[in-house]
């Protein structure tokens, strides 16, 4: 019996095998997890997807754009109905546009900050929003920040904000969702790690290599390393833990020197 045994869950950011939200449903999938997958619209994503997905069992693979209320909505309707009611969601996804996050922070225009935004924040309100009925009491949600969000790193502009944005909304919606139905909400933040969406922050080069000579543990982490994380948050194992965010960056936000 795995600890994910009887688990069921959704998993909102896999976009190919680098996506942390695949590392994290790895882990979930080796537990005896049950996981349904969405992907980007278009047919070259969705094909990604499946080839990772099908592998391990996944029945449902539908697209979402979290831009879109309706699509959001449709997700959890359909897993609903064919999977029952669930014990987790990874909410795994951010974007800023190539110029918001090449340019500095005060050259960002509002429609780009907007689109940030709502990418990259305000989908995890809609997730809980349209998902909440559909799930267990003490289910987990479970989202992904980086540093950025409580410090300057350079490059990271417009996403620190949006960072610092999500991981707000992580405490606001753990205290209502508790209250509800006691389904708790935490933040992953990882240190840096290269995958599709990494590698349009212009400064990743100069963290990856910046970590391991500040780092306590003097290396980047591990993207298994997230993995096993995301499990500890997802699973019963953290049932007492809601409102957090918990770092997996080989120490690098402890230190001030
Ligand atoms: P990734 O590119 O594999 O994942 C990003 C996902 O966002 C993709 O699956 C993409 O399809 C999805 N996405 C973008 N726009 C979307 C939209 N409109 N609707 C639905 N999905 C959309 O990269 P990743 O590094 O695995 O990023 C996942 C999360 O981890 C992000 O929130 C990122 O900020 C965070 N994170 C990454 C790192 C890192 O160094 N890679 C570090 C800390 C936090």
């Amino acid at each position: 019996m795995g600890l994910m045994s009887g688990k069921k869950g959704v998993i909102f950011g896999v976009a190919n095998d680098r996506s942390l939200a695949w590392h994290i449903a790895e882990r979930l999938h080796e537990e005896g997890a049950e996981m349904a997958f969405t992907h980007l619209p278009p047919p070259k994503m969705e094909r990604r997807v499946r080839l990772l997905a099908e592998p391990i069992g996944a029945k449902v693979i539908v697209p979402c754009d979290v831009t879109d209320d309706a699509q959001v909505k449709q997700v959890f309707q359909q897993v609903n109905a064919e999977m029952g009611r669930l014990d987790f969601v990874v909410h795994s996804i951010a974007y800023a546009s190539r110029a918001a996050l090449s340019n500095p922070f005060h050259h960002t225009s509002r429609a780009d900050f907007h689109q940030a935004m709502d990418i990259s924040v305000y989908s995890l309100v809609a997730l809980c929003q349209q998902g909440h009925r559909f799930m267990n009491p003490e289910a987990s949600v479970l989202t992904l920040t980086y540093f950025g969000g409580q410090k300057v790193i350079p490059g990271y502009t417009v996403m620190g904000v949006c960072k610092a944005a999500l991981e707000a909304s992580v405490r606001y919606l753990a205290a209502e969702m508790g209250r509800e139905n006691h389904i708790r909400v935490n933040a992953l933040s990882a240190g840096p790690v290269m995958t599709l969406s990494s590698s349009a922050v212009d400064g990743i080069d100069r963290m990856l290599r910046h970590y391991p000579t500040k780092a306590p543990l003097h290396r980047n982490i591990r993207a298994d390393e997230v993995g096993k994380a995301g499990l500890y948050l997802l699973s019963d194992l953290s049932s007492g833990v809601t409102g957090e965010v918990h770092y997996v960056d080989a120490g690098y936000n402890t230190v001030g020197w």
